[in-house]
């Protein structure tokens, strides 16, 4: 079963939990400050520690991340 991390809109705490599946968050209680109903976060920032010039084909030598002057 995945691990997600969800957000609260009410204090801004995020929280690990299990997700089942069709689990939106809606169902969830922040721990918190009770608010109910959390987001979902999306993790989606492995593309980020990346640098470039490894041959991904997109940053050119000497990118060190930034892409200053790269592309
Ligand atoms: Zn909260």
């Amino acid at each position: 079963m995945p691990i997600y991390e969800f957000g609260c809109p009410g204090c801004g705490i995020q929280t690990t939990e299990l997700y089942k599946m069709g689990e939106k968050g809606e169902s969830l209680t922040c721990a918190q400050c009770g608010h109910a109903g959390l987001i979902r976060q999306i993790s989606g920032f492995a593309s980020l520690g990346v640098s470039g010039g490894t041959g991904g084909g997109t940053c050119s030598p000497g990118c060190h991340g930034n892409c200053t002057g790269c592309h």
